[in-house]
């Protein structure tokens, strides 16, 4: 009886599996250490400064945030060299991924997305009622030219997570630049850059001078990742303003909270937390793709903080490392069964991991 008062996009939804917590892993299996490398989260922790800036705000929680987000949009722009009405803020790009969706499709309309990418693409569309059109990767990358080639009269947004989630790969200006080059003018292309700050590649696109051309394109960006505040919730999207304001039509009035847009103001200025995590993240990211090698681990070469690698039965994998006290992610839902990410963590974190891999593979070969 229920189901017939629920909409029908809801009722064939397929919910979002998040990492398991730490504190339910240590309860279910009596753990006293638990690591956890399961959501691309910076292992070295918010920014300092982001931390101080908010203890000094705590005593104001009983007002409601600035909804408009003013200081942060300024400041982002003045950096970015857009202007404010470039900007939408959203509780993490999650929920403006989600705002995409409800501002511009239709049951009618079609979007494409890589096969193997982010999963949230494809969520936003159904949700809406839209047909999602999954073109393979070629190498675990997005195949531009193939989702090019995929547009129709009804594709209305391109979706491209660079670097992409969970594979780790990215592609180049010149990739970009070609499917740009032609592409029909009123298909939204979204970039979504959650790692971009960890890439260190000269060929990585600058896809904000599309926004800045005119074109329609929105590209995402968080305080998620390197800036190490997901469990606030921020993100922003940059796009032309006409583009921006009917987004911000239905955005939810306070959905980026005060705490969240006082760190983001404060991480921002902090240039050091971000060279360090970089640093470390390149280092680490090295260890464990130069053990995995020797372990005879086939792996996808990374750019971001997490590596794809190819174990066998990755559900397997999962809960047996699990077990170990050691949590990262089976790829079930990305149709990957054969693998699991890795978040690369602290030096100690990635031993502790190839150490637990070590003992698990040999059990399982
Ligand atoms: C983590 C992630 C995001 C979203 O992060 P938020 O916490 O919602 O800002 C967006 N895109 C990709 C590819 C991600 O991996």
């Amino acid at each position: 009886m229920i189901e017939k008062l629920v909409r029908k996009n809801v009722l064939d939804f397929q919910p979002y599996l998040p990492g398991k917590p730490i504190e339910e892993v240590k309860r279910e299996f009596g753990l006293a250490r638990v690591d956890k490398l399961a959501s691309n989260e910076n292992p070295l922790g918010p920014s300092p400064r982001a931390v101080s800036a908010m203890k000094k705000v705590l005593n104001r929680v009983n007002l409601y945030p600035d909804g408009s987000g003013f200081y942060l949009k300024k400041v982002l722009a003045r950096k970015l060299k857009v202007k404010p009405e470039n900007i939408i803020l959203g509780s993490g790009t999650d929920e403006i991924i989600e705002i995409i969706g409800k501002t511009f499709l239709d049951p009618i309309d079609e979007i494409i997305v890589s096969k193997h990418a982010f999963i949230r693409y494809e969520m936003a569309g159904e949700l809406m009622g839209c047909q999602v059109k999954r073109v393979p990767m070629e190498n675990f990358t997005h195949d531009l030219k193939a989702m090019k080639k995929a547009i129709t009269e009804r594709t209305k947004i391109v979706f491209i997570a660079n670097p992409n989630n969970p594979t780790g790969t990215y592609i180049t200006e010149e990739e970009v630049e070609k499917f740009m080059n032609d592409l029909p003018e009123e298909i939204i292309v979204v970039f979504d850059e959650a790692y971009r700050e960890y890439v260190t590649r000269k060929d990585y696109p600058k896809t904000l001078s599309y926004v800045k051309q005119g074109r329609v394109v929105i590209v995402l960006r968080t305080f998620s990742k390197i800036y190490g505040l997901a469990g606030l919730r921020i993100g922003y999207g940059i796009g032309k303003s006409e583009l921006i304001g009917f987004m911000e039509r239905i955005r939810p009035p306070f959905n980026t909270n005060s705490l969240a847009q006082i760190a983001a103001l404060a991480s921002l200025s902090d240039e050091t937390h971000l060279k360090r995590s970089r640093k470390l993240i390149g280092n680490e990211r090295k260890y464990l793709e130069e053990n995995l090698e020797k372990m005879n681990i086939k792996f996808v070469p990374s750019v971001a903080n997490h590596i794809l690698l190819k174990v066998g039965n990755g559900q397997n994998v999962f809960e047996k490392l699990l077990k170990k006290g050691i949590i990262v992610r089976a790829m079930v839902e990305y149709d990957l069964p054969e693998f699991i990410r890795v978040t690369i963590g602290l030096p100690q974190q990635n031993r502790r991991f190839i150490n637990a891999l070590k003992e698990v593979m040999d059990r399982c070969s």
